[in-house]
């Protein structure tokens, strides 16, 4: 089933809310949800709220009563990432591996990097997304901690995201089709309905806690919804990883804002590191194509293809390039990073736990089988 997405209809969004519905009736079926770290500061709109109020425990609390049999954060898979991006940007550094290095949660940034730039296919970062992460532990570490056949575990992930449902279709994300590490892809639109399907008064609702193992994070991962805070929570992590150090101030001010291009020279033990932020796939490609020249020289990269990052993503509540509407998103965003008490994605218990437990190294054999994908050259289009 489709709806419009364009005013002439001529583009449809795939709309996946009755497989969901489906899943959550089916008891044989272990129905996980997880929601991305931009849904919060924007399902409330869908109930009236002002933009850029914080609904996440209202969020967690509609979910529950949805039927959903447990409710995880995508922000504990974002600290994930972050171990292992900052792993995979030390180890190019020590063993001479090439740079800059490019995030890769972007599906829409991914799919047209294969398309646009195949000579360049060897430096995006290989990490998988931070829901692609979530739902493959929650088929390996929860499944096997808890005694849960994954067969029979269903991964609905609820995303600011319309590429994000092609994304959770790649072939290599998953052992085959027949177990995918994400099942299903609502946006925040989706989930919106389902909630006024379902006759749930959201604003009315009390705020509840993510469930445990997978459900705990930090500020860094949260600032991940809006453009430039991959980049941000890599450095806080990576700075004490090179350093040995504390950082002290962990805002990277330079990095934040609404610019389509920020770029910014970091020092991390006596070297000085050139970083540079971009959102919109036209900046991304002016600044890949002076990379391919040789015109320009950047250590790491951040691209994400909507404005303003996912905030303003394409599964969001509409904000018909709204800027003041994008900046209370952001600006909720980094409300929600102050107001935690860890802010650095490496001092998470709960993933610490995950890779003692269960992962061991970051960026080691277990964390490459689990954690990272690969990327495939494309025709040119
Ligand atoms: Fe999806 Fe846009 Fe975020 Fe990319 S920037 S992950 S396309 S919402």
């Amino acid at each position: 089933q489709c709806v419009a997405v364009c005013p002439t209809g001529a583009l449809m969004e795939l709309d996946q809310v009755d497989k969901v519905w489906k899943a959550l009736n089916d008891p044989t079926r272990f129905v996980v949800v997880q929601t991305a770290p931009a849904v919060r500061v924007a399902l409330g709109e869908g109930f009236g709220l002002e933009p850029g109020t914080i609904v996440t425990g209202k969020m967690v609390s509609a979910l529950r009563r949805l039927g959903f049999d447990r409710v995880f954060d995508t922000d504990f898979a974002a600290d994930v990432t972050i171990m292992e991006e900052a792993s995979e940007l030390v180890h190019r550094l020590k063993n001479g591996g090439r740079l800059p290095i490019l995030t890769s949660c972007c599906p829409a940034w991914v799919k047209f990097f294969e398309h646009q730039f195949p000579d360049l296919l060897d430096i995006p970062s290989t990490c998988k997304s931070p829901h692609e992460m979530l739902g493959v532990l929650t088929k390996s570490y929860y499944a096997e901690t808890y005694g849960i056949d994954p067969k029979k575990i269903t991964v609905v992930s609820i995303m600011p995201c319309i590429a994000k449902k092609y994304e959770a279709a790649r072939p290599e994300l998953g052992q085959s089709q027949v177990m995918p590490d994400v099942d299903i892809v609502i946006t925040t639109r989706e989930l919106s309905r389902m909630i006024r399907e379902a006759g749930i008064h959201f604003e009315h609702l009390k705020d509840e806690e993510f469930d445990d193992l997978l459900g705990e994070s930090t500020g860094a991962s949260v600032i991940f919804g809006t453009t430039g805070g991959v980049l941000e929570a890599a450095l806080r992590t990576a700075y004490e990883w090179i350093t040995g150090e504390t950082l002290e101030k962990v805002e990277f001010e330079a990095l934040r804002g609404m610019d389509g291009i920020k770029e910014a020279i970091i020092p991390i033990a006596g070297r000085d590191y050139r970083v540079a932020v971009t959102h919109g796939l036209g900046h991304a490609r002016y600044i890949l194509e002076k990379i391919q020249t040789g015109e320009a020289h950047y250590d790491v990269i951040e691209i994400m293809a909507c404005p303003g990052g996912c905030i303003g993503g394409g599964g969001q509540p509409y904000h018909h390039g709204n800027v003041e509407l994008l900046k209370a998103r952001a600006n909720a965003i980094y409300e929600e990073d102050r107001s935690k008490p860890l802010r650095k994605s490496h001092e998470n218990p709960a993933v610490l736990a995950l890779y003692k437990d269960y992962i061991g190294e970051p960026y080691g054999e277990r964390a490459h089988q689990l954690l990272h994908t690969s990327f495939t050259k494309r025709r040119k289009i």
